[in-house]
C-alpha cells in the first residue's frame, strides 16, 4: 500500500516536473527579429533579462529580408516582435498583416501620437533626424537654405547622395511630395540629380567621408551617423567627421525631416505578453538614455536629452508632418526616383 503510494506521488512530482519544463519555459521567453544590430540593442536586450527573468532570443538582420520571411511564416512565425527602422518598413509589416493592435496604456502614455501609428500597430522608439551636412572649408553654410535650394544649379557637381534605392531617402522625398505636391518634387529631384558630383554608392558614412575628402561638398544624412564616426576609435572617421557641419534645412518654413526606429509585435505572437512587456520597457525613461547615449538618437520622450555630441549639433525645427501619412506616400518616390534616374 505504502508503495503504490509512493510510486504515485513520484508520479505526481514527474508529471509537475516536466510540465514546469515544457510550460513554463515558453512563458519565460520571447523572439525578436531586429533589423537593428545586436551591438545597439544588446545593453537594452540586457538589461531586460536581468530586470524580469525573461529570455530573449533574438535574430539580426536585413528588415527587408525579414518582412518577407514574416510573410512566408504568417501565424507559424516563432517571432514575436520586429524591431526595425523607418516608417516606410513599419507602415509596410502593418500593410502586409504582419502585426496586431496593442492597447497599452504606458506606450500610449510615453509615445507621442506622432510617433505611433494611429491604430497602435507600431510604435516608435527613437527619432532620427535627416539634416544637409556640408564642409567646413568648402561651404559656406550662408548659402544653404532648404532641402529644395539643393536643386539649385549653384550646386552644380557639389553634392553627393546615397541612392535612391535606400528608404531614408524614399522617407524624405514622401515628406517633399506632401509638402511641394508631386510636380514641385519632380522638378526639384531633375535639379538635384544634375547636381550629383558622382553616381550615388555606399551608405549615410560614406557620403560623410565623400564630403570630408573633397569628392564633393554637400549631402543629406541622418545625424547618429555623424556623431557615431565624432566618437569613433577609427583615427580616419573621427578626422573626416570633424571637416563636416550640420545644416538644419527648412527652418523658415516646415522645419527638419525627422523619422523613427521602432517596433512592432506579430499576429501570432505567442508571448504576447512578455512582447507588450518589452515594448513598454523600451519606452521607459532608462531605455530612452541608452537610445540617446549608445546610439545618438533622439528619444522619443521630451524628458531624456540627447547625447553631448548630439546637443552640440544644436536645436531645430522639426517638420511635424504625420508620420503615418508619411508611409502612406511611400510608393511615389521610388517611382520618381526611377523616372528622374537616381539610382
Ligand atoms: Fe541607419
Amino acid at each position: 500500500m505504502l508503495k503504490k503510494n509512493t510510486i504515485y506521488l513520484l508520479f505526481i512530482i514527474f508529471l509537475t516536473f516536466t510540465s514546469y519544463l515544457f510550460g513554463a519555459r515558453p512563458q519565460n521567453e520571447l523572439n525578436i527579429y531586429s533589423g537593428r544590430k545586436l551591438s545597439l540593442i544588446e545593453p537594452l536586450i540586457k538589461k531586460f533579462e536581468n530586470d524580469t527573468n525573461i529570455k530573449i532570443n533574438i535574430i539580426t538582420g536585413k528588415s527587408d529580408a525579414f518582412i518577407e520571411r514574416l510573410k512566408l511564416e504568417g501565424l507559424n512565425s516563432p517571432a514575436d516582435i520586429l524591431l526595425t527602422t523607418d516608417v516606410a518598413r513599419l507602415f509596410r509589416a502593418k500593410e502586409n498583416n504582419l502585426f496586431r493592435s496593442i492597447d497599452s496604456e504606458i506606450l500610449r502614455k510615453n509615445i507621442p501620437k506622432k510617433y505611433r501609428s494611429k491604430d497602435n500597430y507600431w510604435f516608435g522608439f527613437s527619432v532620427r533626424a535627416r539634416p544637409i551636412i556640408y564642409s567646413n572649408s568648402r561651404v559656406d553654410q550662408r548659402d544653404l537654405s532648404t532641402y529644395e535650394d539643393l536643386s539649385n544649379n549653384k550646386w552644380k557637381s557639389r553634392i553627393c547622395m546615397r541612392s535612391s534605392n535606400n528608404v531614408y531617402n524614399q522617407s524624405l522625398i514622401a515628406s517633399l511630395i506632401i509638402n511641394l505636391g508631386i510636380k514641385r518634387t519632380e522638378e526639384w529631384m531633375e535639379g538635384l540629380v544634375k547636381n550629383f558630383a558622382r553616381r550615388p554608392y555606399g551608405g549615410d558614412r560614406d557620403q560623410i567621408r565623400a564630403v570630408a575628402s573633397g569628392e564633393c561638398d554637400i549631402s543629406i544624412i541622418n545625424t547618429y551617423y555623424l556623431a557615431n564616426m565624432l566618437n569613433s576609435k577609427n583615427k580616419s572617421d573621427k578626422k573626416a567627421a570633424e571637416k563636416v557641419s550640420i545644416f538644419w534645412p527648412n527652418q523658415q518654413t516646415n522645419g527638419t525631416h525627422v523619422n523613427i526606429s521602432g517596433a512592432g509585435i506579430m499576429k501570432g505572437s505567442k508571448n504576447l505578453h512578455n512582447a507588450i512587456k518589452f515594448l513598454e520597457f523600451l519606452s521607459t525613461k532608462e531605455s530612452q538614455e541608452i537610445y540617446t547615449k549608445k546610439m545618438h538618437e533622439y528619444s522619443i520622450r521630451e524628458d531624456v536629452y540627447p547625447s553631448t555630441t548630439v546637443s552640440s549639433f544644436g536645436t531645430f525645427i522639426v517638420d511635424d508632418l504625420e508620420l503615418d501619412k508619411l508611409s502612406s506616400k511611400i510608393k511615389q518616390p521610388i517611382y520618381l526616383a526611377s523616372k528622374k534616374k537616381w539610382r
